[in-house]
């Protein structure tokens, strides 16, 4: 077990274009030994999904883990341990809703953004095997969230007035108790 270290907004590699993973890396053992990192580092961090570029690898892997169940958004259906490499987005569904976000590498503020609610994604799973899946709902925010880190893009890019960046303690203090 190997928790890496996540790195912070500021760290330019959180800003680069991640390169796709070729066919000979995923066949290669340190490839899934980083693969096991970072889901090791995503339990420990205790958040539901990390891009490689957060541990400093600007390539294109995305692992997603969301335990589900009724929280102040409503029922979250639960998303089991999914790893994806090279993924492509397309979005089946524009309309948008809005969460408050949270990133590993902005630790503890959380921003209000609005996104489309429907996303297809093709793509390759940790043995190399294609993946095609749907997300709707809060699972078309997470998984957006996540692939924008393969892009250099951080949620605060899409936060659409400074007031909807705030700490998350003041979040749970002010506001998430107002949609409880
Ligand atoms: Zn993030």
């Amino acid at each position: 077990m190997t928790i890496r270290k996540i790195i912070r907004m500021g760290n330019p590699v959180l800003r680069e274009k991640a390169r796709a993973v070729t066919e000979e890396e995923i066949l290669d053992q340190t490839f899934s030994e980083l693969i096991s990192d970072m889901v090791d580092t995503l339990h420990d961090s205790g958040g539901i999904g990390l891009a490689a570029p957060q541990v400093g690898e600007s390539i294109q892997i995305v692992v997603v883990e969301i335990p589900g169940g009724e929280t102040r958004y409503g029922f979250i259906p639960p998303l089991p341990l999914t790893t994806l490499i090279n993924p492509i987005i397309s979005i089946t569904e524009a309309k948008e809703a809005g969460y408050w976000e949270g990133c590993l590498s902005i630790p503890g503020l959380r921003g209000f953004v609005e996104r489309p609610q429907g996303i297809h994604i093709e793509g390759l799973g940790p043995e190399g095997n294609k993946i095609s899946l749907q997300f709707d709902g809060f699972l078309a925010t997470v998984l957006q969230h996540e692939l924008d880190h393969l892009d250099g893009k951080l949620y605060i890019d899409n936060i659409k007035s400074p007031e909807l960046l705030v700490y998350e303690e003041e979040y749970l203090e002010f506001i998430a108790i107002q949609n409880e």
